[in-house]
């Protein structure tokens, strides 16, 4: 008999560290007999033998506990801790029946991932689309105008015509970077491996933005190895990468400035590279240069016809091809923005 209560205790405790997810088993007191290794995680000072209401030390919870441990059954409740971080739980409490005496079984699910990413998506339709509001109203307000008050000026006419195909282009812009990052984040999960050759693309960059560099009086420097670099990729997609990183140290870039662009081979590795001498970036930007629609400066930004999409394209397309990006700048002293990206392995090479 006392045999199977040890045993019986054993399994239980084993199962539970065992367990993925964060769960601690109570006695009837509260005190935690058995810890995951996901709760050790999640609540760093508690430890078996200790009381729980000691550590976690929220009522709501404490009351559910004592609760279940009376009455049985199971409660779930929602807990959220502000100090030292916000974060968010769900806490399922369940009594475990035909363990000896009454034990009472926690676990808990983290809400707080969850929660950005449910912020992040209500931020971004709300960015969206004020994004597109703006120009949508500038352009429906022109055509009013010249529906009434300007209908018969021609002078007026052509200069908002003028404006409205700005606004609309604006637009056209913005909804086409906003599926490219739609179209890239549905394929994320699918590498690209035929190989393309990165050293070959840069310049087919250089002639398409020629203008633009003539434009801001911009020098383009181009360093690409002789030989053909591989990498596993998809071609349209690092095209788009390079422009924009090149087409951004450009438009933020020195007036009259260099930019230099380089094409290099490392250990298992390819980078391609863009410097500017530009004003540069000062450093509580940089690790939110790549999200959506942040921009340094807003008005600088739509003012060069930027969709503040950029770099978040240009981060979903490396991260699509197993790379990284890197973002380097001092103030005053230009930036430099690095795509390190995997060599293409011949199938039965290596
Ligand atoms: P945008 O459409 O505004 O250009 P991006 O996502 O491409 O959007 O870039 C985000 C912001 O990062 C830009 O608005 C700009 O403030 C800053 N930025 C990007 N590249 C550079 C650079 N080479 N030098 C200085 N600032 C830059």
């Amino acid at each position: 008999m006392v045999d199977t209560v040890i045993s019986e205790a054993t399994t239980t405790r084993s199962l539970i560290e065992a367990l993925g997810a964060p769960a601690v088993l109570l006695d009837e007191q509260g005190v935690a007999l058995a810890l995951s290794p996901g709760m050790r995680a999640l609540v760093p000072g508690l430890e078996t033998g200790k009381l729980l209401a000691l550590v976690l030390r929220d009522p709501d919870l404490n009351d559910a506990i004592d609760d279940v441990a009376r009455d049985g059954g199971s409660k779930t409740i929602e807990l959220v801790e502000r100090v030292p971080f916000e974060r968010a739980y769900r806490i399922h409490i369940a009594a475990l029946e035909g363990v000896g005496r009454r034990r009472t079984l926690l676990t808990f699910q983290d809400l707080s991932e969850q929660r950005v990413i449910e912020r992040m998506r209500v931020d971004f339709v709300a960015n969206a689309s004020h994004e597109l509001r703006t120009p949508l109203a500038s352009l429906l307000g022109f055509v009013e105008t010249l529906q009434g008050p300007a209908r018969n000026d021609e002078r007026a006419r052509e200069r908002f015509l003028a404006i409205m195909r700005e606004q609309g282009l604006r637009m056209a812009r913005l909804v086409d970077d906003l599926l490219s990052l739609s179209r890239i984040e549905q394929r994320a999960h699918v590498a690209p491996d035929t190989p393309v050759d990165l050293a070959g693309i840069p310049r087919e960059i250089v002639d398409s933005l020629a203008l633009m560099a003539r434009e801001r009086e911009v020098t383009l420097t181009l360093h690409t190895p002789r030989e053909p670099l591989q990498v596993p990729g998809d071609r349209d997609e690092l095209l788009r990468l390079m422009e924009n990183l090149v087409e951004n140290a450009i438009k933020y870039g020195k007036q009259g400035g260099e930019v230099t662009i380089a094409v290099e081979a490392g250990d298992g590795e390819a980078s391609f590279q863009v410097r500017d001498d530009g004003p540069g970036i000062a450093p509580e930007h940089l690790p939110r240069l790549t999200e959506r629609f942040y921009r340094v400066d807003t008005a600088a930004s739509r003012e060069a016809g930027g969709t503040g999409l950029g770099l978040a394209i240009v981060k979903h397309i490396v991260l699509r091809h197993r790379g990284r990006l890197t973002i380097e700048s001092k103030p005053g002293a230009g930036a430099t923005f690095k795509a390190i990206l995997p060599r293409f392995q011949a199938a039965g090479a290596g």
